[in-house]
């Protein structure tokens, strides 16, 4: 579970990225958000895995006060949140499997483990076939199904997706989709940042639309609500 109240947040440069924001996101929900550039979406999902810190609000994610965590137990509470972002952001000097068992690896995993989970996602995403591939040898879209695959590897309760289909056409953007409602189905909590008024308006979820660094509109199987 997500919960912020009065959340406030500006940047060192002065920005204020968000301006008052009170939400409660329970376990399993497939939430997307939407809202111009710069209305504060990135800054919001930030926050969640304490990327950021909020100046002033509290945020609690699965029961822990996010901003009172330590430094030191950062890296544990990341465990339970995956992030992917519009542009990919894999090791690329590595292959697909070790881009994956990094994630593991960093963990202090068994190697049969590892290993055991590295194809386990790989087969979720329908990658197994290109484990020994670097990132420049896949599409867009399987590069991003990677990505995913590095981001549930942990098996986190939360996976924030940030434009996830921005840099792909749509028909890879429909896979992406598809993989992500598979991820949601299992009962891992989405969070999908998303200018795709056609995801939006074609596979209705909960739509928190936001304004200038407030929440505007919060519907349950909302609409995306803006011209492209
Ligand atoms: P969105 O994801 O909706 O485009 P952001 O959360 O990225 O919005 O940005 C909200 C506001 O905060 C914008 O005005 C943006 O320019 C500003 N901003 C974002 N990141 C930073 C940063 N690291 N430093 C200063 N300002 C930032
Ligand atoms: P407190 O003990 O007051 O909770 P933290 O140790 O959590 O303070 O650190 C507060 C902030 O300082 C963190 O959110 C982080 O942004 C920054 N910080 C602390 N230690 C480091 C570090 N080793 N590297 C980078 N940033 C750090």
């Amino acid at each position: 579970m997500i919960e912020m109240q009065d959340v406030f947040m500006t940047y060192p440069n002065g920005v204020v990225a968000l301006n008052g924001i009170s939400v409660k996101i329970e376990q399993g929900e497939f939430v997307y958000i939407v809202g111009h550039s710069g209305a504060g979406k990135s800054t919001f999902t930030k926050l969640m895995f304490r990327e950021e810190v909020p100046m002033k609000g509290t945020i609690t994610v699965n029961n822990k006060d996010v901003s009172k965590l330590k430094w030191k137990d950062v890296p544990y509470f990341r465990r339970s949140i995956g992030v992917v972002y519009q542009d990919f952001r894999l090791l690329p000097k590595l292959t697909v499997y070790e881009n994956i068992a990094f994630a593991l690896e960093v963990i202090e995993e068994s190697p049969k483990n590892i290993r055991a989970r590295v194809m386990k996602v790989l087969d979720q995403v329908g990658l197994k076939n290109k484990a020994r591939f670097i990132p420049d040898e896949l599409s867009g879209g399987e590069q991003q199904r990677v990505a995913i695959a590095r981001a549930i590897v942990n098996r986190p309760s939360i996976l924030i997706a940030d434009e996830p289909t921005g840099n792909l056409d749509p028909d890879t953007s429909w896979e992406i989709m598809r993989i992500l409602e598979e991820i949601n189905a299992s009962g891992t909590t989405i969070i999908m940042a998303t200018h795709s008024k056609e995801i939006v308006d074609t596979v209705r979820k909960r739509v928190i639309a936001m304004e200038d660094g407030t929440i505007v509109r919060d519907e349950h199987r909302g609409e995306y609500g803006y011209e492209v």
